[in-house]
């Protein structure tokens, strides 16, 4: 089925991998969005041809405006743009690529419109789990996960009773015992924690297996990332914290595994090419063609496991923290995470004092949230205290 879908983060790593698919399936493209890059956008629109576009950046959204003149298309700004653009009517799936915290609003208005979300955006879900859930629980919306470790979950479990599986839908009935996520181990896997108070945003950005945006490259290093998707898979599959195990992978061949109540073990495996996991968010429950080369088991010989190292890497540690205490912790450590990675990139930190400026978030004391008001407000305060 040829589907119509809308872009939100269209010109980063993420969303150009969505392009290539949505190009190959023959895919309508209704909306794309970004947040200031207009040259890739502009390119983006006319090879695309959406009926929508918008930019966050209320500069680089006039500045589009003026080199599209040509074409018939609206150009929008700000988050209102985007939300604009996730509610759009006659889409199938609003692909949310957008990197960041930001991407929350959008998700709401999204499932809200009734539109299946393919989330890649895991800040949404970390932030905003208990609402982007309930939403797409009311309005009769799926989440589909594009993260690759997610996707990975989501193949296996449709292999279960209930057939066709998707999010937000309840999982007890499919005899899930605990998942297993499969962390890269980053780049800085073995080193101790002296020895990463040396490392640098050059050593972080150096990941083994992926080409990936710089934020969540560096969330890789901290190994944060795998803390995020730990909180991701508590609210896609609504699995207990602590039925969430994690295991060091170096090869990232095996994308995370389930266990039965039998004990029995299912694993998804495949080459690492985000491809895989974004079309399948986008042609579920079918397949399509192959978007990447065969795996060859034999060409690459051995696949290792190890317990991750909590002691230097104590990220995964305090977002299992987060999750367990609830309410407005796990939006405060990934505000605390956004504005101390952003913090390193510009060489403001150390990367030790990532983790740190996290702990300390954690160790305060917040209030209760109930609406998405209450946790943009939880967010700035966080970002606040760190940026000063
Ligand atoms: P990139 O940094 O490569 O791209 C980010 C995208 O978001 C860009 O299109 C950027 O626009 C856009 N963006 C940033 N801020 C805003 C904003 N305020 N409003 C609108 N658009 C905005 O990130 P990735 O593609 O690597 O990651 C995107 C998401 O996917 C993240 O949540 C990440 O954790 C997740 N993810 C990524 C994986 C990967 O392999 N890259 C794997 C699994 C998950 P512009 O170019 O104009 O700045
Ligand atoms: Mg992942």
């Amino acid at each position: 089925m040829a589907k119509r879908l809308v872009i939100l983060g269209s010109t980063g790593s993420i969303g150009t991998q969505s392009l290539d698919v949505a190009e190959q399936r023959g895919y309508t493209v209704n909306a794309l969005a970004a947040h200031s890059n207009v040259g890739l956008l502009e390119e983006q629109i006319r090879r695309f041809r959406p009926a929508m576009a918008a930019l966050y950046d209320e500069a680089a959204a006039r500045d589009l405006r003026d080199r599209v003149r040509d074409l018939d298309i609206q150009v929008l700004s700000g988050m209102e743009g985007l939300c604009t653009l996730a509610e759009l009517p006659g889409t199938d799936v609003v692909l949310n690529a957008v990197v960041g915290m930001v991407g929350l609003l959008p998700t709401l208005h999204a499932l809200r419109a009734g539109h299946d979300v393919a989330l890649a955006n895991k800040e949404t879900l970390v932030a905003g789990g208990e609402l982007v859930m309930c939403a797409a629980r009311e309005h009769h919306a799926r989440l589909l996960p594009v993260d690759s470790e997610h996707s990975a979950i989501f193949q296996c479990l449709q292999g279960t009773k209930a057939g066709a599986w998707a999010p937000p839908a309840p999982s007890k009935d499919l005899g899930l015992s605990r998942v297993i996520l499969t962390a890269s181990g980053g780049p800085f896997f073995g080193k101790t924690a002296e020895e990463l108070r040396q490392v640098t945003l050059q050593d972080a950005l150096r990941h083994p297996n992926w080409s990936m945006g710089p934020k969540i490259t560096v969330d890789s290093a901290t190994m944060m990332n795998k803390g995020l998707e730990l909180i991701e898979a508590k609210w896609l599959f609504d699995i207990a914290p602590e039925n969430i195990d994690i295991v060091v992978h170096r090869e990232s061949i095996l994308h995370s595994l389930i266990e039965f109540t039998d004990n029995s073990v299912l694993a998804q495996l495949g080459v690492p090419d985000m491809r895989i996991p974004i079309q399948y968010a986008l042609t579920w429950p079918l397949r399509g063609d192959p978007p990447v080369h065969r795996l060859d088991l034999a060409e690459i010989g051995r696949l290792t496991f190890y317990k991750p190292d909590h002691e230097a890497f104590p990220a995964i540690e305090l977002c299992r923290v987060a999750i367990e205490k609830g309410g407005a912790y796990p939006a405060a450590v990934n505000a605390a995470n956004e504005a101390a990675n952003l913090l390193f990139r510009e060489g403001k930190i150390p990367f030790y004092a990532i983790s740190e400026l996290v702990a300390d978030t954690l160790s305060r004391t917040l209030p209760a949230v109930s609406a998405v008001e209450d946790i943009l407000a939880v967010d700035e305060d966080c970002r606040q205290r760190i940026v000063g």
